[in-house]
């Protein structure tokens, strides 16, 4: 059985977004693949992040993995820090990155506006991170949304580097992009993606946001003013997003979509859209509610790591011998 890692971090709660790129195809994925979703903290805080927030983000993002629909029956989910091996190799694969190819990644630019003074080092320092959470696993696919493309790009240069340079145990890893939904964008600028960390509130619709507060944010998205229901990127890129959102959450055609609000106007199309996102939403949150206040997370984090641990400490040793760090024992 081949092997999926994905991880999403705990900076805000999970976004219309990264349900429709990412976690809504993690629970089909169990089927046929081993997966391990991970809760990347240490990424969160390249950004600051606030300590009591942070536990709870922590906390929260669990239960909508499992919300969602992750089985942890055939599924490992865990916290990252609790799994040491991923920052050692994090270290690791520093020493393997060139600090070039990391400030050419768009990630870090599009961060680090306020100008290098004002952002940390682990912001330019993540990739070799994330590739480490991913090649702990043996992974073969990615799982992810556009806008990881180049990280993963950076996973596999670094892993081949490592291979020819010191000796051939990683996986090269694939990326799966969906086909729909791997960038969904923000509501009020739409040629932005979506993202949970945006100061904006209105830009997202947060996946535990309530049926009126989805409405209302629908509702003031911006648009255009030609006032036709149209599929158009380039365009028309605010109605382009909300007939994509509509299309995945209904399983709708956009053409199917453009036919039911022909002659209408983007009040009536706006409602449409928001009833579909309710009617996605409404469930999870339901059983993230029962989720949050029971004693069965801390249970199933607890495995979760023990389970990775033992998967990611037998790599790590095989990293550590191939650079020839510590003793022969
Ligand atoms: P942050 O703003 O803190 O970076 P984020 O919303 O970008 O948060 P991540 O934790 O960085 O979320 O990413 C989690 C997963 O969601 C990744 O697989 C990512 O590709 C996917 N994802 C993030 N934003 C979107 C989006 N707008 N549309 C589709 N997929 C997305
Ligand atoms: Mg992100």
């Amino acid at each position: 059985m081949k092997t999926i890692f994905s991880g999403i971090q705990p900076s805000g709660t999970l976004t219309l977004g990264n349900y429709l790129g990412a976690m809504k195809h993690f629970v089909d994925l169990q089927d046929d693949y081993k997966c391990y979703f991970c809760i990347v903290d240490e990424h969160a805080i390249t950004v600051s992040q606030d300590r009591l927030k942070l536990r709870e983000n922590i906390k929260s993002l669990a239960a909508l993995y499992l919300a969602s629909g992750i089985d942890t029956n055939r599924s490992t989910l865990f916290i990252q820090s609790e799994v040491p091996a991923h920052t050692q190799l994090g270290w690791m694969l520093q020493c393997v990155s060139y600090i070039g190819e990391l400030e050419r990644m768009t990630q870090f630019k599009d961060k680090s506006t306020d100008g290098k003074d004002a952002v940390s080092s682990g912001l330019l320092t993540y990739p070799p991170l994330m590739a480490s959470d991913i090649l702990l696993y043996q992974t073969d696919i990615v799982p992810v949304g556009d806008d990881q493309k180049q990280h993963l790009e950076l996973t596999r240069n670094l892993a081949q580097r490592f291979n020819n340079k010191y000796n051939d145990i990683f996986t090269i890893p694939e990326v799966r992009i969906p086909k729909e939904g791997a960038r969904i964008m923000s509501l009020q600028d739409p040629t932005k993606k979506m993202s949970k960390s945006d100061a904006n509130q209105k830009a997202f619709i947060s996946m535990l946001d309530e049926e009126n507060k989805i409405l209302k944010k629908i509702k003031s998205a911006v648009t255009d003013s030609e006032g036709i229901v149209k599929y158009d990127k380039e365009n028309k890129p605010g109605v382009t997003n909300l007939l994509t959102i509509e299309s995945i959450c209904t399983g709708h055609t956009i053409a199917d979509l453009e036919n039911k609000y022909e002659g209408k106007g983007y009040g009536d199309f706006k409602i449409g859209v928001a009833e579909s996102v309710i009617s996605v939403l409404k469930p999870i949150q339901e059983r993230y509610k029962e989720l949050i206040e029971s004693n069965e997370l801390d249970d199933i984090l607890d495995e979760g790591a023990q389970d990775a641990s033992l998967k990611a400490d037998k790599m790590l040793a095989k990293a550590k011998k191939a650079m020839g760090l510590g003793r022969v024992k």
